[in-house]
Parts: structure tokens; sequence; C-alpha cells
């Protein structure tokens, strides 16, 4: 089974700096990098296996539209995608997509992030990139929301989380040692602000305390589930100025991708 990337070069719900609209094409540079290889740690040359179904346009017209429709197109004809973000507000329509094709009840959602990105609005816009998880649970796009990393909770949030019945794995549990367990199809959402900003700068609302990338690489490695979709968002180019946020987006789409393939660790 291939991997299909799909750039979603989209940055205008950013609720603070912009930049992520650089992000697709930052990842596919690094992917490409004489800096590394093409290998996944389970030893598949996943980057020339790699399938790339080009850019969603978001120049105009409507644009969650525009990725709901090429996202649906591509987990319709049977395609593991990853697509690279673009903020996080991408994930609404892609997660729309995958709740069309498989149907709410059959897959998980598994996210990664420092925010719960669960406001019911944001400064008065509902697709904000701080929001796109209340809309998912809204309109009950999957029946599992499990979310790793969190941060930045807020009473707001935390009563929609309540609400809807989102298991949080805050940093607070992640270090006493709960960790996300999840089987049958799941969709990985990954922030990469979910990262300690040590190791991930090149974002737009880096947070301290967070995870490494071998804690999340791990997660990776050992889902037990089966790994249908996933997207990898925030990367800011241009905050990104020793530029080692780039190649661990890269690395995180390589390790998704062989994943995908069914490689466990
Ligand atoms: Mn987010
Ligand atoms: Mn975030």
């Amino acid at each position: 089974m291939t991997t299909t990337l799909l750039g979603v070069p989209f940055d205008a719900a950013s609720s603070y700096r912009r930049g992520a609209a650089q992000g697709p094409a930052a990842i596919r540079a690094a992917l490409r990098s004489p800096a590394t290889n093409g290998w996944s740690e389970s030893l598949r040359q996943v980057v020339d296996e790699l399938r790339d179904a080009g850019d969603v346009d978001c120049d105009a017209g409507d644009v969650r539209a525009a990725i709901d429709q090429r996202a649906q197109h591509l987990f319709a004809g049977g395609a593991r995608v990853i697509a690279l973000g673009g903020d996080h507000s991408i994930t609404y329509p892609l997660i729309r997509a995958v709740s069309r094709t498989l149907g709410a009840d059959h897959f998980s959602v598994l996210h990664f992030d420092a925010h719960p990105d669960l406001y019911p609005d944001y400064e008065g816009d509902p697709y904000s990139h701080a929001c796109p998880f209340a809309r998912v649970m809204e309109e009950r796009l999957t029946h599992r929301l499990v979310q790793v990393g969190i941060r930045c909770m807020t009473d707001v949030q935390q009563r929609e989380a309540d609400r809807y019945g989102v298991e949080v794995i805050d940093m607070r549990a992640w270090v006493r040692g709960q960790r996300p367990r999840l089987e049958g199809a799941v969709y990985v959402s990954l922030d990469l602000d979910v990262f300690d900003p040590g190791f991930a700068p090149g974002v737009s609302h880096p947070e301290a305390g967070g995870l490494s990338p071998r804690d999340v690489i791990t997660v990776i490695q050992d889902l037990e589930g089966d790994l249908i979709g996933a997207d990898v968002v925030e990367l800011n180019p241009s905050r990104d100025l020793t530029e080692i946020t780039a190649p661990l987006a890269a690395k995180l789409v390589k390790e998704l991708a062989a994943r995908m393939t069914g490689d466990r660790r």
C-alpha cells in the first residue's frame, strides 16, 4: 500500500503568526535533502515509494471544500494520505473526508498537540486553527478522540473536552506514564508544537515543556491500530531559523509512511 502526500499550503486561519503556508514545500525539500536518506527506521525506502498528489489550491474559493474534496477523492480510492500543512484548521475538512469514506464509528483520531484546539470559536472564527477538534466532535465525525502532549488547556476547552468525551493525556499524565492505546483504524493529526521548542522551534506557537521526537516516534511505531491517514501541521519555516524543524517534520512523515505500510517497532 503506497502512501500519498497531499500539500495544503494554507495559513489564513492562524490566530497569531502566518507562515505555515510555506510548510508543505519545506517538508518536501527536507524529505529529498542530501543531509539524510529516504529510509524509515524499519528499513524501508519510504521516500522513493511515496506518491505525491501535489497541493490543494488554497488561493481562491472555498478552501475547506477544496481540501475535503481532494482528500475524499484520495481516501475513497483506497489511498493512505499524509497531508502536509498548513495550519491546523485543515484537519477539520481532512477528518470530514475520512469520516464520509469510512464512517464515524470505524476510525479513531490520535491528536498530538500542545493545545487541545477545542475552542467553540476563536475571536469569532469557528474555523480557526484553535477550533478544528470542536468541529470534529460537534459533528461527531469520529467516535473517539485521544489527545497527547496537551499543556495549554483552558476552562472553556476543558468543558468542551468533558462534553464530548475527549480523552486528554496532558503532559502531567504523560510524565506519570499514561500512553495512548488505540485499536482499529486510526487517523493521526500531528501539530509540530507538541514537541518541546528546543526540538522544534519552527512553529507559530512554541510552548515549553513538551515531548521529544523519540517520544512521538515511539508512539507511532508502537501504534496497535491500522494507520489510515495522517496530517503533519503547523510547520512555520519563517520561524525555523536553525532549520531543524522541517527535517523533524520529514522524519515524522517517513515514520508515519512506514507505519501505514504495516511496519512496527
Ligand atoms: Mn493544533
Ligand atoms: Mn498547537
